[in-house]
């Protein structure tokens, strides 16, 4: 292999310059040419694709964001399309492409794959909502904004007897609620793995909790779970103490990358490139138990469930 491809698509998430230019730098120790896409598939589709050199990733490291760009394309499901793109790479001659994004960019590298051009998958994704790894890269940073703003949020509502619901991204994962509802101390937690949403029962905790004494409290929820700001009204009707919403949205998204997200998108984007100097193709690159691990990109699509983290789940109820 002599000319590989790179790209970063879906949402974008910190840490994915991290992982180009890791792409990048081993790709040309490895002695092969990098060429960068602008914009995901759909740069890919329009021919939107320039060779890299190491200084086009100089100054990356640190930044949020992704400097290739990043699109929603949903043309890329129809196959001409997908021809076509394939066309632009063997044009230059590129044989192999790293795809950096989440499931739905998955989703373009194994069709791909499927039709004889060989993709690795590398987890760029602020939800954590990947098969066959335990961390994506930009959930870290994520997380940090989630709990900073759960900091924030609780010395507001201690200080004014209030409750606070904080929605949370992670699209059907509730890793970030997860997470930041332990690291900020929040005192309930509503996520779509743990049970059914039950408005009724959550009104019931919330209402045993001030009877206990509590003045003041955090819920964390996932999005797409429930309106948050009418739950707010109810909550508030019910327990007569001042409630208010708050919806993170694309705040956590942005921001330079944490040492975390850092390295292990630099691990992944290298450990990608390995993958291809190998004569890998199809597979998806994630992390396990602090090891590099790789699978069948189809197989992680269409079989692979994400385990529901149970034991961290327990955890955090019995700290509310
Ligand atoms: P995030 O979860 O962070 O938003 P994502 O990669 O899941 O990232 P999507 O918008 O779902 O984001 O997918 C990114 C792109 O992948 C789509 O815009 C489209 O170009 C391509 N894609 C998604 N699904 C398919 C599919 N079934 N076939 C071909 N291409 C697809």
């Amino acid at each position: 292999i002599k000319r590989i491809g790179v790209l970063t698509s879906g949402g974008d998430a910190p840490g994915m310059n991290a992982a180009v230019r890791a792409v990048v730098r081993s790709g040309l120790q490895a002695g092969l040419e990098v060429y960068g896409v602008n914009n995901g598939f759909a740069g890919l589709h329009s021919g939107d694709i320039h060779k890299l050199d190491r200084y086009s990733v100089s100054d990356t490291i640190n930044k949020g964001g992704t400097f290739l760009g990043s699109a929603r394309f949903p043309d890329f499901k129809k196959v001409e399309v997908r021809e076509q793109a394939i066309e632009q790479m063997r044009e230059r001659g590129i044989e192999a492409l790293i795809v950096v994004g989440g499931d739905g960019s998955y989703m373009g590298a194994k069709k791909l794959t499927e039709m004889g051009y060989p993709c690795i998958g590398v987890p760029g994704t602020i939800d954590n909502d990947i098969a066959g790894t335990n961390f994506t890269i930009g959930f870290d940073t994520a997380l940090n904004v989630v709990m900073e703003a759960i900091d924030r949020l609780r010395d507001t509502c201690s200080s004014h007897n209030r409750i606070s619901i904080v929605e949370v991204m992670g699209r059907h994962c509730g890793d970030l609620a997860l997470w930041a509802s332990i690291a900020g101390g929040a005192e309930f937690l509503v996520i779509p793995e743990a049970d059914a949403w039950d408005e009724a029962k959550l009104l019931q905790q919330i209402q045993d909790g001030i009877a206990k004494g509590k003045k003041h409290a955090i819920v964390v929820i996932t999005e797409h779970v429930t309106d948050v700001n009418a739950l707010a009204k109810n909550i508030e009707g019910q327990t007569g103490l001042e409630t208010r919403a708050t919806v993170l949205g694309h705040i956590q998204r942005g921001g330079s990358p944490t040492c975390r997200d850092r390295v292990l998108a630099s691990r992944m984007g290298d450990y990608a490139v390995q993958l291809l100097v190998e004569g890998q193709g199809g597979r998806c690159v994630g992390i396990l138990a602090n090891k590099l691990v790789h699978h069948d990109i189809i197989e992680a699509l269409e079989e692979m469930v994400r385990p529901f983290d149970k034991e961290l789940y327990d955890l955090s109820q019995r700290l509310f």
